[in-house]
């Protein structure tokens, strides 16, 4: 609901969307006021996505004025500026921003969609920080069709979404992404809570009341996760921390991603993955986009609200260290399946499916061998937001070794009878006052809820590199886990791509590739088995050509240079298979 009586807000920024071919916004923003050396800067960074991204190189013709005077703007670094100015008097400052990143993490504007972050957008006035940031969103003529959408407070509203909102600091306005254009909206309530979905390019085959309904089942889900102990007595049910929330979907051929912010989130996903009217089954890829918006629901509580000691005042001019992703992003991670389950969207069966991609993810991938989640926590800015041929020999991923840590604490803390994860994860909201937290928290309650110290298993699974009890922990609960003999990439441990060519693209540590002597960016033209060479057209192919044979000759291209390579295949590489033993074991766990 708008506010009865607006709050004078000190800063003030005119957003319009002023040239759609050129993917312009055009911003001005005025502060009542200003210091008398007045800075300025854009974040280097969005938080939620470890990367330093630079976004001020999408920002020009940076220009100031007071009293209609033109001032000279200094530019002191690769992002901030100064303004010499008075104090007595607002400060105008106009600029451009190019907007043409089609993700969730920057800012996007053509004739069919208009998307933006406050870190691409709006400047930031240092030493103002803290003042209410008043957003105002213009309607150009060209796109009187178009709603706008955002989580902000409405302060003066205008048509159809358009207006003035306000933010009661840098943080909140930055942390409410807005979407524009034809949106597809619908609206429901989850634990009380008033929750909107707003859908950018869909199709006519588009189920949105399926997408809706399942939508609200994982947010009721969540909020009880958080908010109602089951079975407790006596115990009061605390709150969601947020009033409203807002699910920003952009839909488009080919895309995957999501980032989280206080009150809403801004998703990507494939067309393809959304649900069709007339079709009842779940298809493996609406589960993926059904499993993005359960991720990046649960953040809502874990790293936006409770979340590392170091974000308590996120540092936008440069990296923001912390070895606490393996729990922010990679409990987040075991949750976000996990409440898929227990929201009834899918059944045991598709959830150990899910368990055990992310099992034979971590177990095939060398890196795991060399970095803790806890490293590759704080590496983030430089090894897993910046990935390439060798990264899965250097690093392991904190999402999905960080899933698996979280259920080997669930599943011990389970079998020890004394608590669950769950239980832990809602004491910590408590202990941290859904605020910072540290490693030391987190080992604080798992010892006052599981009776006994978890220094070994904090030790071992979070900042050591040996392999996680799965198998034993799984049987306890239920599951047996069968070995399956390995795809063909995995046995010769590399990957390809084969769009153009068979390309290798990793070679994978210890394996029969690297032990060939296989390189990343080699072209596998062919294979000579016994007498005979051929030409392969897929990596497939190979095991068609080499029928009984152990010892091959791989014909590779490199730098134009055609070489032989002496290929030993390996004759059991294994995978792993979930299979549930015990329907009732497992009931406790997946609820
Ligand atoms: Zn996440």
């Amino acid at each position: 609901m708008p506010r009865t009586s607006p709050p004078a807000a000190s800063l003030h920024y005119r957003v319009e969307p002023a040239d759609l071919h050129a993917h312009l916004y055009r911003v001005t923003l005025t502060i009542g006021q200003p210091e008398t050396l007045q800075r300025l800067s854009l974040p280097v960074w969005i938080p939620g996505s470890y990367l330093v991204r630079e976004f001020s190189k999408n920002l020009q013709r940076l220009s100031a004025r007071q009293e209609g005077r033109a001032l000279p703007v200094q530019q002191l670094d690769k992002c901030h500026w100064q303004v010499d100015c008075v104090p007595s008097s607002p400060l105008v400052v106009s600029y451009e921003v190019y907007a043409f990143d089609n993700s969730v993490r920057t800012a996007w504007l053509d004739t069919q969609r208009g998307f933006f972050n406050g870190t691409s957008l709006c400047l930031r006035a240092h030493g103002l920080e803290s003042l209410p940031h008043a957003l105002e969103l213009i309607a150009g003529k060209h796109i009187a069709h178009w709603e706008a959408a955002t989580a902000l407070t409405p302060l003066k509203p205008g048509k159809k979404g358009f207006g003035t909102y306000l933010a009661a600091d840098y943080d909140e306005l930055v942390d409410c992404p807005v979407e524009m254009g034809s949106l597809w909206s619908g609206e429901f309530k989850a634990g009380g809570v008033p929750h909107r979905l707003v859908v950018a390019g869909t199709s006519e085959s588009f189920d949105a009341q399926r997408l809706l309904a399942d939508t609200q089942k994982i947010c009721e889900a969540t909020i009880r996760f958080w908010h109602e102990k089951p079975g407790a007595t006596g115990r009061a049910r605390t709150r969601p921390p947020h009033r409203s929330y807002l699910f920003m979907l952009n839909v488009v051929d080919d895309g995957y991603g999501g980032l989280e912010h206080r009150n809403s989130t801004a998703l990507i996903a494939s067309r393809r993955d959304l649900p069709r009217l007339g079709e009842a089954r779940m298809g493996e890829g609406y589960q993926t986009l059904l499993g993005l918006i359960s991720h990046e629901y649960f953040h809502t509580w874990n790293v936006k609200q409770l979340r590392p000691a170091e974000f308590t005042h996120y540092d936008y001019s440069g990296e923001n260290y912390t070895q606490l992703l393996w729990f922010f992003e990679g409990f987040t991670s075991y949750y976000d399946d996990l409440l898929l389950r227990r929201a009834g969207v899918i059944d045991d069966g598709a959830y150990l499916k899910l368990l055990n991609k992310t099992i034979n993810q971590v177990l095939q991938a060398p890196g795991r061998e060399v970095q803790s989640v806890a490293q590759a926590s704080f590496d983030a800015w430089v090894k897993y937001y910046r990935q390439d041929e060798n990264t899965a020999n250097a690093t392991i991923s904190y999402y999905t070794k960080g899933a698996l840590v979280a259920l080997c604490f669930d599943l011990t803390l389970r079998a020890e009878g004394q608590t669950t994860l769950d239980d832990v994860m809602r004491a910590l909201w408590h202990r941290c006052k859904a605020g910072p937290m540290t490693e030391a928290d987190f080992a604080a309650v798992l010892k006052e809820l599981g009776g006994r110290s978890f220094a070994r298993e904090l030790a071992a699974w979070v900042h050591g590199t040996r392999e996680l009890p799965l198998q034993d922990l799984l049987r306890k609960h239920g599951v047996d886990v069968a070995e399956d003999p390995a795809q063909l990439q995995q046995r010769l441990g590399l990957r390809v791509s084969e769009a153009s060519g068979i390309v290798v693209k990793t070679v994978l540590r210890g394996g029969a590739a690297e032990q060939a002597g296989i390189a990343a960016n080699d072209e596998w033209l062919g294979v000579e088995v016994g007498a005979s060479a051929w030409r392969l057209a897929k990596l497939d192919d190979l095991t068609m050509y080499a029928g009984p044979h152990r010892k091959l000759t791989a014909l590779v291209a490199r730098d134009r240079r055609i070489l032989r390579l002496d290929l030993n295949l390996p004759a059991s590489v294994t995978t792993w298979r979930l299979v549930l033993r015990d329907a009732g074991q497992i009931r406790p766990w997946l609820g």
